[in-house]
Formats: C-alpha cells, structure tokens, sequence
C-alpha cells in the first residue's frame, strides 16, 4: 500500500499513520520526523533546514526531494505511508517522477480536513518524548502521568515550532503552499476526504472504511 497523508499541521496526520502502520504494515514516512533525526545528530541538512523549521516555513524543495526519494528506496516492496510530504506542487512533481522511475505508483490520497481553530490548539497542546517519539494532548491524549511517557518515563517536550507565533505562520505556509497539492492530484488519484475534526478513535475508523472499499475496488 502507497498512501499520502494530506492535511495541515496538527490535523492528526501522525497519529493516524502510527494505526495506519500497525493495520497494512507500510512504512511511516514523515518529512518532519525525518528532519527533526538529521537536526538531533547534527547533518548539513539539520543545519540547512533548522531556521526554515523554527520560522514556521517550508524546507527547500530539492534538500526535501532527496531526502524523501532516498527514504522511499530504503522502504522496500510493503509500500509507505507518506506524512507531511509533497508539502508543494513541485514536490508532488518530483515525486511523480521518482514513482514512475521506479514502476511505483500511489494508490490514494487521504485528506485529512479540519478548521484552523481546531488545528492551532491542537498543536499548541501536542507534546511529544524526546526518545521514542510517542505524541500526546495535554488535553485529548493525556499520559498515564502528567507530562511523562507511558512507554519509556521520559519528560515530555513541546516543539518550539508549535509554540503560538510559529503556528501561526505554519498555518499560513500551509494555505498559501501547501492547499494547492490537493487540486494537483484530483484527476491523477482517489483523493478521500476525512473530517479530521472528529475524535481520535472515529477518524481511524473513518479512514479504514475507506480504504477497504478502496482495496475492494
Ligand atoms: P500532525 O502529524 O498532522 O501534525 P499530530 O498527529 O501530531 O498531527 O496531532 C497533533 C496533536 O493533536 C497531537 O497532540 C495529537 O495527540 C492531537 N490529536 C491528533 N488527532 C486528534 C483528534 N482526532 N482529536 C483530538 N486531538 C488529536
Ligand atoms: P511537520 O512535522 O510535518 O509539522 O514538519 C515540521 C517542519 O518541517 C515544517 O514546518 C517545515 O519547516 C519542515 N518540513 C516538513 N516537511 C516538509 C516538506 N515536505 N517540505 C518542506 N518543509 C517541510
């Protein structure tokens, strides 16, 4: 299975790829997480990519391209769960052109579709473990123990780009770059739209039952 997760920061994209991943046993491959690894051990690419991130903008389109196209290779033939990548048309395009290099193809977008109200506490109350990279809501999915891993007792930690002046600008990123990934695919593949706005538990259900008709077609 060769999915795009779509939809703007916070819609929930990383928490359903997690369940997404536990079902069809693809490859979880978010731009994000793997930006912030290269920025933990120090890479150039951490480096280059470290102001684009904390501004709330987008990461250059050739440094995201190769770094995805190499990803992608690395997954093998259980296919991938693509999160928070293409983020621009001409991602989208460059991804096309490694797919079709490869005799790849993708099988649906799923576009997770929820207000910006929603989505902006949503982050500014996401937080997350330095060390396993398990998510939580201070408000919609609460630790065992305050601000402390159920999996490994780590402190958790807010991202400093979900603090409220970058949400903001990410927000804006998003609807002025990010939207228009949407349009480029509506004749090229099964764009399924989820309301994102709905618990945790029901969005998962939501998308199953798409793909399942998807899978049955
Ligand atoms: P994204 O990967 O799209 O940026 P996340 O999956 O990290 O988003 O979710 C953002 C925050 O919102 C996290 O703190 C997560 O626990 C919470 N969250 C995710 N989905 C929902 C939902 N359906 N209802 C309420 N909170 C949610
Ligand atoms: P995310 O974890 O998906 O919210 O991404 C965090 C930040 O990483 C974004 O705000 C961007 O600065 C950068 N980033 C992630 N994916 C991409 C992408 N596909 N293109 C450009 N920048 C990206």
């Amino acid at each position: 299975m060769r999915i795009i997760l779509l939809g703007p920061p916070g819609a929930g994209k990383g928490t359903q790829c997690k369940r997404l991943v536990e079902k069809y046993g693809a490859v979880h491959l978010s731009s994000g997480d793997i930006l912030r690894a290269e920025r933990a051990i120090g890479t150039e690419l951490g480096k280059k990519a470290q102001n684009y991130m904390d501004s709330g903008g987008l990461v250059p389109d050739d440094l995201i391209v190769a770094m995805m196209v190499g990803a992608m290779k690395k997954a093998g033939k259980g296919g991938f769960i693509l999160d928070g990548f293409p983020r621009t048309v001409v991602q989208a395009e460059e991804l096309d052109r490694a797919l079709d290099k490869a005799g790849e193809k993708i099988d649906a977008l799923l576009n997770l579709q929820i207000d910006d109200a929603v989505v902006a506490s949503r982050m500014t109350g996401r937080r997350s473990c330095p060390k396993c990279g398990a998510v939580y809501h201070i408000e919609n999915l609460k630790p065992r123990v305050n601000n402390v891993c159920d999996r490994d007792g780590m402190e958790l930690m807010q991202r400093k780009d979900d603090q409220p002046e970058v949400v903001a600008n990410r927000l804006k990123t998003y609807h002025e770059q990010t939207e228009q990934v949407i349009g480029y695919y509506e004749n090229k593949k099964p764009v399924i739209s989820i309301d994102a706005g709905m618990e945790i538990d029901d969005v998962t259900k939501a998308i199953f039952a798409e793909l399942g008709k998807l899978k049955t077609k």
